[in-house]
């Protein structure tokens, strides 16, 4: 039977390991770092993750910023908003949940938040360096999965990874930051001929599809780490992931559970951004006396 990962344990514990980091950060430069979450409209899962986000903040000692727009806000004044973000010294990371509503491009909200206040790792500039192995900032869901990973032990170098899903925001970079680590990867998506083949070889199996308990267990090769991203609800209402957990955890020998697997990770990787973005914004206004290095 599989040892179940505890992303909530962990993702405690880094939120600790900031908030510790807090007061001597303030002390050497002066100011905390902050976040500003723009949430446009009333959608509940939303404003769930914007609160969570908040909560978070304020747990560990930064300065958060939450700004609630109503849903008929226009693309302009959300970019006037951004434009006044990117310039204010006390704010050193910008998210806008996503999605935004229909008449909002999103794809423009997003290209207009300045790459260093970016902790979503959204702009492309972003994506580039990710996809050029130099990241300023991780992606927040593909970074706690590695980050679950290395904190359990669990070495990628020379593993077969297969990731199912193949999004922008986790399926591809998860891809690449498993390449990264020397994993030998397999994307597959809704056109791949045979997944169940292709799953079975994987010694690292990574689910970010969005179907409930898709992934079975005679699609699981005995002694695999199963990831679990998906986040949906079962035929009772019930959360839980892209795996059949029931099932998978008796082939498994690693699986993270949905609740309390990826999903804390999430928050607790955008948190680790936050106090990097914090760092950077340090770095320049020291004009070269304090170098930023990564966390
Ligand atoms: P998207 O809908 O953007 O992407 C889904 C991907 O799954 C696509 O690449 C799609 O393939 C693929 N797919 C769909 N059906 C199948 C299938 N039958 N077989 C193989 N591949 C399939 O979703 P996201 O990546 O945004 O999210 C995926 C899940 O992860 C969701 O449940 C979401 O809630 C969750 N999530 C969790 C987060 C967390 O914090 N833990 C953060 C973000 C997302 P194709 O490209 O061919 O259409």
């Amino acid at each position: 039977m599989a040892k179940i990962i505890d992303g909530k344990a962990i993702a405690a514990e880094i939120r600790q390991e900031l908030k510790e980091r807090v007061p001597a950060f303030e002390e050497l430069f002066g100011f905390k770092p902050g976040l500003a979450v723009v949430l446009v409209g009333q959608d509940p899962a939303s404003r769930v993750y914007v609160n969570n986000k908040r909560k978070a903040c304020e747990e560990i000692g930064y300065n958060s910023f939450v700004y609630e727009l109503s849903a008929d806000t226009t693309e302009e004044d959300l970019l006037n908003l951004i434009q006044q973000l990117n310039t204010r010294d006390d704010i050193h990371g910008i998210l806008v949940q996503l999605p935004l509503p229909r008449h909002i491009n999103e794809e423009k909200i997003i290209h207009a938040i300045i790459p260093t206040k970016d902790v979503d790792a959204f702009h492309p500039q972003n994506v580039g360096q990710i996809m050029l192995g130099n990241p300023t900032f991780m992606p927040c869901t593909p970074a706690g999965v590695i980050e679950l990973l290395k904190r359990y032990d669990i070495d990628v170098a020379g593993k077969e990874c297969v990731v199912v899903g193949r999004s922008n925001i986790v399926g591809k970079p998860l891809a690449l930051l498993l390449l990264q680590a020397n994993g030998t990867v397999t994307i597959c998506h809704s056109k791949t001929r045979d997944l169940k083949e292709v799953c079975k070889r994987a010694d690292i199996l990574a689910v970010a599809i969005g179907k409930p308990k898709f992934i079975t267990a005679d699609m699981v090769k005995e002694g695999a780490v199963i990831i679990d991203i998906g986040i949906n609800r079962d035929e009772n209402g019930k959360l839980c992931g892209d795996i059949d957990f029931e099932n998978v955890k008796e082939v498994a020998s690693y699986i993270t559970p949905v609740p309390g697997g990826c999903g804390p990770m999430t928050i607790a990787m955008l948190m680790k951004n936050t106090y990097e973005a914090a760092m950077i914004t340090a770095s320049k206004a020291s004009n070269g006396e304090f170098t930023y290095n990564k966390i």
